[in-house]
């Protein structure tokens, strides 16, 4: 067969019903788990000023050096659409004044994003993320409250082979520091490296730590780790955050070598990894950004959050949800135009008291409806024929006659 003429694009999907049904579970899930916590939902545009996210996710990332989605409107203007969700929510933070409300701000968002990596499985070019901010809080307890909801998440979601991975760059002044440190040993051991290492020595010493060549490797095992350098009041911030968590019960290992594409991080990272996703192993992961909405033009504000991939948490579970049955599929005996008025009406009401209900939309016979009512797994069956109304059970197959002025009390027994 020839291949359709339209196809969704390069990095994209359609999600067809029945994982779009295991979606909505997981979107379910995590809104009430945000909700019992206090995190109200915010959304914003799927499109912002290019420079937001220049400035805020940084010039060094390779989210904005190559992964963009950016354009030109018609008024000449440069707009991304949004590859994160965390400056845009900090620029509506400032934009609305919110820093007068009482502190911290909690907010949790979902929605799609957009990123032109090679898609591989795990990696798309639109893809799903949802996540909370807690602005306006240098509190570890904001930390450690932020970590334990997405581990709550992963733990309700039933998410098997997940394991937290945690970290902590320090303030900017200490991770400057320390950035001068590693980027003397990376240029002492530089023949070893590997060359797109080698090339961003200067501008992102960091991501070395990610590398998978093996003379990189080699050289990063010896290299000096942040989490040694931190001190003071940084040094007391992760200890406590660890603390918190201990006490939480949330298990989690240090990581030295964690490090995040963003540029906006201070302090805590964290990374939920699973060992069901093969490369792509990041379920979800985020930390503290305290230099962020100043940046974006705010007052000072320490803030902490994260984010998951809903396609990531999917592909863990693998698993799509099955077609919930219906409560009552009505069938016209003839094709009468009064009767399937009828069922529109009868099919309304039920709907009404919460229950499910489906018309033959397909202007099929009798025996045609019964097999459609079979085919979506319907419990009973109400067949409006001339004179009267039949209701039956699909299970037993027993049949009766009922009252259609008293259609929700005949089938819930009048407990609806
Ligand atoms: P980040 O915004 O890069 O911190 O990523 C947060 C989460 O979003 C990751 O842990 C992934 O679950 C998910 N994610 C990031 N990029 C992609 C992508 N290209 N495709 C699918 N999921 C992604």
């Amino acid at each position: 067969m020839a291949a359709p003429k339209y196809q969704a694009p390069r990095g994209t999907f359609d999600v067809l019903p029945e994982p779009a049904r295991a979606r909505e579970r997981i979107e379910r899930t995590a809104a009430e788990i945000f909700a019992r916590a206090g995190y109200e939902p915010i959304a914003t545009p799927s499109f912002e000023d290019t420079a937001l996210f220049e400035r805020g996710v940084g010039h060094s990332t390779d989210i904005v050096r190559k992964e963009m989605f950016t354009f030109e409107d018609k008024g000449g203007r440069s707009l991304t659409l949004r590859p994160e969700g965390t400056a845009p929510i900090c620029r509506a933070y400032v934009e609305h004044g919110m820093q007068q409300l009482a502190q911290p701000v909690k907010l949790s968002y979902l929605g799609p994003f957009f990123r032109h990596e090679r898609p591989q499985a795990g990696r798309y070019r639109q893809f799903h993320q949802l996540g909370i901010e807690a602005i306006g809080t240098e509190s570890p307890l904001a930390d450690a409250e932020a970590i334990e909801l997405l581990a709550e998440l992963l733990a309700e979601l039933g998410v098997p082979g997940v394991e937290l991975r945690l970290g902590s760059l320090g303030s900017l002044d200490t991770r400057q520091a320390y950035l001068e440190e590693l980027k003397a040993h990376l240029r002492a051991n530089q023949d070893e490296l590997a060359k797109e290492v080698r090339e961003r020595i200067e501008i992102n010493p960091l991501r070395a730590f990610d590398s998978d060549d093996e003379g990189t490797r080699a050289v990063m095992a010896t290299a000096p780790k942040l989490v040694e350098r931190l001190e003071g009041d940084d040094a007391e911030h992760f200890e406590e955050v660890r603390a918190l968590l201990d006490a939480a019960g949330v298990e989690h290992t240090i990581d030295p070598t964690l490090v995040r594409g963003l540029d906006y991080y201070t302090r805590t990272i964290f990374s939920f990894v699973c060992d069901r996703l093969g490369a792509q192993s990041e379920i979800g992961g985020g930390g503290r950004y305290d230099g962020l909405v100043e940046q974006l033009g705010g007052r000072p504000t320490p803030a902490v959050g994260w984010a998951a991939g809903i396609e990531r948490i999917m592909l863990a579970l693998d698993e799509d949800v099955a077609a919930p049955g219906r409560d009552v599929f009505i069938a016209v005996a003839e094709d009468d135009r009064d009767k399937r008025a009828l069922a529109l009406v009868l099919a309304g009401e039920l709907r009404k008291a919460g229950l499910s209900a489906e018309l033959d939309l397909a202007g099929r016979a009798l025996k045609g409806q019964l097999k459609q009512a079979d085919r979506i797994g319907a419990r009973r069956v109400l067949i409006l024929d001339e004179e009267s109304a039949q209701l039956r059970d699909m299970a037993s197959g027993e049949q009766r006659q009922v009252d259609t002025g008293k259609l929700v009390d005949e089938i819930t027994g009048g407990e609806a």
